[in-house]
């Protein structure tokens, strides 16, 4: 049967975790900004930590580059210690928040029903919830991938409209090529972010899901990029430690075309 793909502009996000300085973080956008400044043909989020976000967003004024937070709590402020909610990511020029990013999932206990809570508060609050999902080895090795996939993809997103489901942006991540330079190959990638649309397409129709961005995250480099772009359900890429080293993320920024496609 052929498909029909829509068109998305592509998306290159890059999550900085635990990562830089302040003087650290203004070098690498500096130098970012300058590698991209002609690039309009894909959208560009830096997600730098907590601490940078207020030296980082004026540096971003006049660029396509837009600034989006790693986490962030459910509530709009109160007695939470530790905590950053979505009307403080906003206050100061956040536009998405990266959510259930399986580190949080793995160290700090995140369940889909909290993720569930932080995305619906992201939606409160115009934020783009970047929410991640993704099955770990043991889960890959046992044929349980979708089957884990599925429940998080549920959890995470219970409760939404269909117009809510178009302001969001999935991610799919397999917890194994997460920062292990295995990455899944274009055909893996492909397979699971069919699935993924197809289930959102149970949710939110099948003309809405076809247009939400679907992301790429686990080792994303400039030597991969193009082929894990090339497949159709692929509208881009959540990067980890190449993002870290500006040459490598402009690399990858470059190399995020997006052809039309039939299949
Ligand atoms: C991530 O942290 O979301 C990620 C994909 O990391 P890496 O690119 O290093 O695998």
């Amino acid at each position: 049967m052929t498909r029909k793909y829509v068109v998305i502009k592509p998306l290159i996000a890059g999550n900085w975790k635990m990562y830089k300085t302040s003087q650290e973080g203004v070098k690498l956008v500096g130098t970012i900004k300058a590698g991209v400044h002609s690039v309009d043909d894909c959208d560009i989020v830096i997600c730098p930590p907590f601490t940078l976000l207020s030296t980082i967003n004026p540096l971003l004024d006049g660029t396509r580059i837009a600034l989006g937070a790693q986490n962030m709590y459910v509530e709009k402020e109160g007695a939470f210690t530790g905590e950053i909610s979505p009307l403080m990511l906003k206050d100061l020029g956040c536009r998405y928040v990266i959510l259930g990013h399986s580190e949080r999932r793995q160290y700090f206990g995140e369940t889909d029903s909290l993720i569930n809570k932080k995305v619906i508060a992201a939606l409160t609050f115009s934020l783009i919830p970047i929410v991640c999902v993704g099955e770990t080895l043991p889960e890959r090795e046992s044929g349980k991938a979708k089957e884990t996939v599925k429940a998080q993809a549920e959890g995470a997103l219970a409760g939404l409209s269909a117009e809510q489901f178009e302001k969001l942006i999935v991610a799919y991540e397999p917890v194994w090529a997460i920062g292990t330079g295995k990455t899944a190959s274009s055909g893996e990638a492909q397979e699971m972010h069919e699935w993924i649309r197809a289930l959102l397409a149970e949710r939110a129709g099948k003309e809405i899901a076809a247009k939400i961005r679907i992301l790429y995250g686990g080792s994303v480099k400039p030597e991969n990029i193009s082929g894990i772009m090339a497949q159709p359900d692929v509208n881009g890429a959540l990067v980890g430690g190449a993002c870290l080293k500006a040459e490598s993320f402009i690399q990858i920024i470059r190399g995020a075309k997006k052809k039309e496609l039939t299949c």
